[in-house]
């Protein structure tokens, strides 16, 4: 078969190796000079900066085989120094969960919050085997009937949700609780409580190394943005500016937003599933700060009652990104804070981030060299209620609809191991379709 994948992000290009694996002859078109999407890198004055993708985890067995297999396991690595902490009242609360019982030792809130907490993550025990983090289709569409935040406050409390559950969503997915299907937490509960050994994991140097490794065992056009897909007879046909082609099947691997303006004739099963599928927005600031004041932590949960501009910050030190005078820090946005300021210059940007970063560390002040600002329009899927269980349907009636298939994290498969199994998946539907 000849199948074109639109979209060079890890979910494209896992689903095009895989493929092209199983004899299929593929071809990658990619809107941006690079591969790798949300999972790209960059130089910038000599440091290295992560655009999207910052840490992955121990329980990446999909991406950690796909590393394993194109040779990269040596720059594989944990972060040692692991610190991570939550900011409450101008302090850094030390928090690196790595299973329910470190839940218990967390100082940010009180015992009763701690307590409460525990609870619930033990009582995720339950589903331990229905439920899968990297696949939200996975187990009872029930789960998907409260938001995380009702659920939350509900059953653990407003300073437990404020500190802990808020601010892990926001960290990691820029927006609030309350967008977010109570099946998420169940299952990321459930990962916890049976799995262990929260150990985050990076690439020696840059996390791109994974995207780069498989474009360059691919055909991969970049700067060739695809205007259109639409089912022609028993073929596909793609516009680009090379003009019109028609392969038996395409993948289309892009962002929600991207993919709903590419179907021209969706089916009723896809326009469903694109019109309802959202995303959160950020904007990531990196600075440059000496060595000697920023600190040995590696990533710091801001909750909402603390900033509402600022979620998240990643000290880049131990992955490489310092030369030994500075390191790299990469601050992350609040949806709130990032939507209205997609458009704002670097420089607005930067001032914005570092003043608010310098009002919640005053001893990084005169310490902040801006280096580089990214904007995500579409920055994480939300997995809103409702959702999870419309695309578990979509799973079933509609992917691969007109010899078009839709790949990506926003398929109930977060983060990067949800798009590497989503990319699998995908390849071995088209597969078995045939
Ligand atoms: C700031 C940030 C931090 C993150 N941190 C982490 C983390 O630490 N750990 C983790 O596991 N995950 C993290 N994620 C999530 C992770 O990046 C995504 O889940 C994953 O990379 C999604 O991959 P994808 O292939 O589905 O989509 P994408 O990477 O978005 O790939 C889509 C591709 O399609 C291309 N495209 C779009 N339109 C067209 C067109 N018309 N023609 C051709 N090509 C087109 C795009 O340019 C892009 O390359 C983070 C995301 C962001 C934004």
């Amino acid at each position: 078969m000849r199948v074109a994948v639109v979209g060079a992000g890890i979910a494209g290009l896992t689903a095009a190796f895989r493929l092209q694996e199983a004899g299929h002859q593929v071809e990658v078109l990619e809107a941006s000079a690079q591969p790798g999407g949300r999972m790209a890198s960059r130089t910038e004055n000599g440091f290295r900066i992560d655009l999207g993708v910052h840490m992955l985890l121990e329980h990446y067995d999909r991406t950690r085989a796909l590393i394993t297999e194109l040779g990269l396991q040596d720059q594989w690595f944990a972060l040692e120094a692991g610190a991570g902490g939550v900011l409450r009242d101008h302090e850094l609360r030390a928090f690196s969960p790595k299973n329910a019982f470190d839940v218990l030792r967390f100082r940010g809130i009180s015992l009763r919050g701690r307590i409460r907490l525990f609870i619930e993550l033990a009582r995720a025990r339950h589903w331990r085997d229905d439920l899968d983090f990297f696949d939200l289709s996975v187990g009872d569409d029930a789960l998907d009937a409260e938001d995380c935040d009702t659920f939350a406050r509900r059953r653990m409390g407003d300073e437990a949700t404020n500190y802990v559950v808020d601010s892990f969503i926001r960290t990691f997915h820029f927006h609030g609780a309350h967008k977010m299907s109570m099946k998420y937490f169940e299952a990321l509960a459930a990962l916890l409580v049976t799995r262990g050994e929260f150990q985050l994991f990076a690439l020696r140097g840059y996390m791109g190394a994974l995207p780069d490794a498989l474009a360059a065992r691919l055909h991969v056009r970049c700067s060739s943005p695809v205007s259109s897909v639409i089912a022609r007879g028993a073929g596909v046909e793609l516009s680009s500016a090379a003009g019109c082609e028609t392969y038996d099947a395409v993948v289309v691997a892009t962002t929600p937003g991207a993919a709903r303006k590419l179907l021209l004739e969706p089916s009723n099963a896809q326009r469903e599933l694109l019109a309802h599928a959202t995303s959160s927005a950020t904007v990531v600031c990196s600075f440059l700060v000496p060595v000697a004041i920023a600190g040995d932590f590696e990533g710091i949960w801001v909750p909402f009652l603390e900033s509402q501009i600022i979620c998240g910050v990643s000290n880049e030190t131990s992955k490489g990104s310092s030369d030994g005078q500075r390191c790299v820090f990469s601050v992350f946005l609040h949806e709130e804070a990032a939507r209205h300021r997609l458009s704002r210059s670097d420089r607005e940007l930067s001032d914005v981030v570092g003043t608010e970063l310098v009002r919640l560390f005053p001893r990084y002040e005169g310490h902040l060299e801006p280096l580089f600002v990214q904007r995500w329009p579409e920055a994480l899927p939300v997995y809103g209620v409702g959702q999870v269980t419309r695309v578990r349907a979509f799973w079933a009636h509609g992917q691969g609809d007109n010899g078009i298939w839709l790949c990506g994290d926003y398929l109930n498969h977060p983060w990067v191991e949800g798009a590497v199994r989503c990319g699998e998946k995908v390849a071995a539907g088209i597969g078995a379709r045939r």
